[in-house]
């Protein structure tokens, strides 16, 4: 069992997706010698994508040269997307793919717990109730037994719960649970069969100006307790400070708008100790043996990799090899397992550079599917004098081989073609914490092995088994697919395996207003050339799909077609999923393929159950036609559309009362009045609007950053209240308000299935013109009473309103369709 440990902690030091290959230079070699020279290690620990301290991280990986990583519990899904439109799992697989590339810029390594981002949260307490706190802690202990820091620092403080995100606190407080809990053999025993107990030697907590109030309160704070150091050092090696390198590795948080600018000169960086013993000095790791002497073997490694440093030719990298493959060989009979791969792989690398070989499997295809071939070229080069013979080469998955036993003459290209038949067995290239269906703030990972990987190891690949002077090493390389774009030149991707057919629906959720069928139409999009079956429908009870099934033919791979369902919702309110499938030669699919590419990261295959939620809802409404103010972007009015309404997106340099008075509602997207800086000047348009008969509805906005004070006709004051507790209880303040009776009575089950928070920002003070409708609030907190309230302002409504409707929506919330119409229908 052992053995499988192993093999999953070579992945950790694989940079398995990276588009293009690693290139190190001369200067860049010899640092990765004193990495390999340095046996110390550093453990980083935050909640989210973002969270790090980039500029420690690089401090520890490229100043001391520790191997470095950075524990993140959660891969960010909860957050916003300043770059497109993915949002939850899939924005979770953009900032993973960002925190890998920043990593690849500050030299740190990357891993993930199961827990997953559902959005804020107030507390630890309730943090940890919603993710399952156990098996939380089980993957920081796990973490922590593979990668056996010797120092782990926290971002956060776990001493100060409710001073910031639940998610922060939580960190802090599982990091130092784990610390003990990682030493303790009756703690999650299961995992010793794989790994063993591990002790780090300290904790720090990583404080800074942020934990204060303000630069100036920290600055005149005592730091008696604290070490410190600088960190703005330069690099003449890299031609980089470390600010400089920090900078370049926030900015990969593109999804999250982090571009950072660079500084330069001093930066003082503090650490609290914690957990573990004291130090006399401000080096996190003194009294701890980080030279090769502390290994049991390792005195010689260390002599001669000593004599590498020192003799080290910038000009000629290749002269080290004799040197480094006389290490590499005594590396191979460490008795400690651990560092024997660590080590092993770090050597492999210097090596390979130092060679300057270049090993690559490439597609003649982006992707494949399930048993079919694609052809790969090989292509190895050694760029020394050093006698190197490429033995042999493997494929993986299916094994084939090619024996060349070629000598690699320095700068003579070799290159060959070995077809690749990919098994019917093998699995859809696709996140693995993504496989299976989330549930309660959890990922659902089967394989024990990939728990705390950043991404999914790469199954298509080559291992080129190569004979330095009759040293074997083999190196594995992923099958990457390449081509020429005409502005980006030589462009990289992952080759993938895909389904033969992916099955889209047009929308993902459709909402039957009244018994009428509607039309459902599906995307058929071949993964392979010449592709022919049927595909059906399959829904819950009453519901009534037509045709059966569409025949489909589709000739090119990457073609697509579309056929229409029709589709007839029972006579109730009734929720369901629509199953499609697509039988070819008697296999079924269904599944979705999406994909997502950005330049910043490398592009992302996700293979997920095609589904489409339908709704029948009994929902009457007053108006047709609805004005909409765009904010920071949600899909309103897409899901109003949905139940009748005609919405028009407006311009609001360019409303005035007349162009207003044909809607029968005005709406403002959530954070309108903190976006559209239009609204400064015509704000007072939209409240005359209302006096004069209209009915305007405010989603939320924050209160900080607000583009005008003028946001309501009577005094009214935004705060932070929210309820995070999407099943917390609803009370009606207001039973007989027609918000919550007319056209539709509003009751406890339109307040059923929301979906992560009831709503947020809400007023915490308005003058009596307002009725309160709803009282709401999460466990131990007093009654939130400003979720919705009403004014009747000169002939009109103005509503505002903090319930997340624009969360509803998305995934079909039948009573929140209700109460919405409601709003909209209020005075007609
Ligand atoms: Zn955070």
């Amino acid at each position: 069992m052992r053995k499988l440990f192993s093999l999953l902690f070579c992945f950790f030091l694989l940079n398995l997706h990276a588009q293009e290959p690693e290139k190190l230079n001369a200067s860049e070699i010899f640092q990765e010698i004193k990495k390999l020279n340095f046996l110390g290690s550093v453990l980083y620990i935050g909640a989210h994508p973002d969270d790090e301290n980039t500029r420690l991280i690089s401090y520890f990986s490229n100043e001391k040269n520790a191997r470095t990583a950075y524990l993140s519990l959660t891969r960010g899904d909860g957050g916003q997307n300043l770059i497109g439109p993915e949002l939850r799992e899939q924005l979770g697989l953009i900032r993973t793919q960002e925190l890998l590339a920043a990593r690849r810029i500050d030299g740190g390594e990357q891993f993930f717990t199961r827990a997953n981002d559902f959005g804020y949260s107030k507390t630890p307490e309730e943090t940890l109730e919603i993710w399952d706190k156990e098996k939380v802690l089980s993957d920081v202990v796990w973490v922590i037994r593979n990668f056996k820091p010797d120092v782990i620092i926290n971002r956060f403080d776990h001493r100060t719960p409710g001073s910031t995100h639940g998610h922060h606190t939580s960190s802090a407080l599982l990091s130092l649970e784990a610390f003990d809990a990682a030493a303790n053999p009756e703690k999650f025993p299961d995992q010793l069969d794989y790994t063993e107990t591990y002790q780090p030697k300290r904790a720090y907590f990583n404080t800074s100006s942020w934990f204060y109030e303000g630069e100036e309160a920290f600055e005149e704070a005592s730091k008696d307790r604290f070490i410190s150091f600088d960190t703005g050092v330069y690099f003449p090696l890299l031609g980089l400070s470390n600010p400089e390198i920090s900078s370049l590795s926030r900015s990969q948080h593109q999804s999250q708008g982090f571009g950072s600018t660079s500084s330069r000169g001093r930066q003082i960086e503090y650490l609290e100790p914690i957990k573990g013993d004291t130090i006399r000095s401000q080096d996190v790791f003194e009294d701890i043996d980080i030279s090769w002497n502390k290994l049991k073997g390792g005195a010689e490694i260390g002599e001669i990799l000593n004599e590498v440093e020192e003799n080290y030719s910038f000009t000629d990298p290749a002269a080290s090899l004799p040197k480094l493959l006389d290490a590499y060989k005594l590396i191979q009979e460490l008795p400690n397992e651990h560092w024997r791969k660590l080590k092993t792989k770090e050597i492999k690398k210097i090596i390979f550079a130092s060679a300057g070989l270049f090993l690559e499997a490439v597609a003649s295809q982006p992707s494949a599917t399930p048993e079919d071939s694609v052809v790969v070229n090989l292509e190895a080069i050694n760029r020394s004098d050093f006698p190197v013979t490429l033995s042999s080469v493997e494929l993986s998955p299916n094994n084939s081989k090619i024996q060349p036993d070629v000598k690699l003459k320095n700068n003579e290209d070799w290159q060959n073609e070995i077809a690749l038949k990919v098994p019917g067995r093998t699995s859809y290239t696709t996140p693995y914490w993504l496989k299976e269906e989330s549930k309660n703030g959890m990922y659902i990972v089967k394989d024990r092995e990939l728990i705390g990987l950043p991404e999914t190891p790469t199954h298509t690949k080559a291992v080129f088994n190569l004979d330095f002077n009759h040293v074997s090493l083999s190196f594995e390389k992923p099958i990457v697919y390449k081509y020429n774009d005409a502005v980006f030149g030589e462009t990289y991707q992952p080759f993938e395996i895909i389904p033969q057919v992916s099955l889209a629906f047009e929308d993902d959720v459709i909402i039957f207003e009244n018994q009428e069928s509607k039309k459902v139409s599906i995307k058929l999009t071949s993964g392979k050339p010449n592709i022919q079956g049927e595909v059906s429908l399959s829904a819950g009870k009453n519901w009534n799909i037509k045709p059966e099934n569409h025949k489909f033919q589709l000739q090119q791979k990457g073609s697509s077609v579309t056929v229409t369902f029709e589709v007839s919702p029972p006579k109730d309110q009734d929720e369901t999923f629509i199953i499609p499938t697509a039988t070819i030669n008697g296999k079924e699919f269904s599944e979705k393929l999406i994909s997502i590419d950005y330049k910043h990261i490398p592009k992302q295959n996700l293979v997920v159950p095609s589904k489409l939620k339908v709704a029948r809802l009994e929902i009457e409404k007053k108006g047709e036609l609805i004005g909409y103010i765009e904010g920071a972007g949600d899909v309103v009015p897409e899901s109003l559309e949905q139940i009748g309404y005609r919405v028009n997106k407006l311009n609001v340099a360019s409303i005035s009362q007349a162009s207003l008075r044909k809607y029968d509602a005005v709406v403002l997207g959530i954070r309108a009045l903190n976006t559209v800086e239009a609204l400064k000047y015509k704000q007072q348009v939209l409240l005359d609007y209302v006096k004069n008969g209209g009915n305007l509805i405010v989603q939320y906005n924050t209160n900080r950053g607000l583009v005008t004070k003028n946001i309501s006709p009577f005094p009214l004051e935004l705060s932070r209240d929210r309820v995070t507790d999407e099943t917390a209880e609803v009370r009606f303040l207001a039973e007989d308000h027609p918000i919550l009776s007319s056209p539709n009575k509003i009751t406890e089950k339109d307040f059923d299935n929301w979906v992560q928070e009831r709503g947020l920002y809400f007023p915490d003070s308005w003058s009596e013109e307002f009725t309160p409708i709803l009282s709401m609030n999460d466990e131990n907190e007093t009654p939130k009473d400003g979720s919705l309230i009403v004014a009747k302002y000169g002939e009109g409504y103005f509503i505002y309103t903090g319930l997340s409707f624009f969360r509803q929506f998305p995934v079909g919330v039948p009573g929140a369709y209700r109460l919405f119409a409601n709003m909209i229908s209020i005075g007609k």
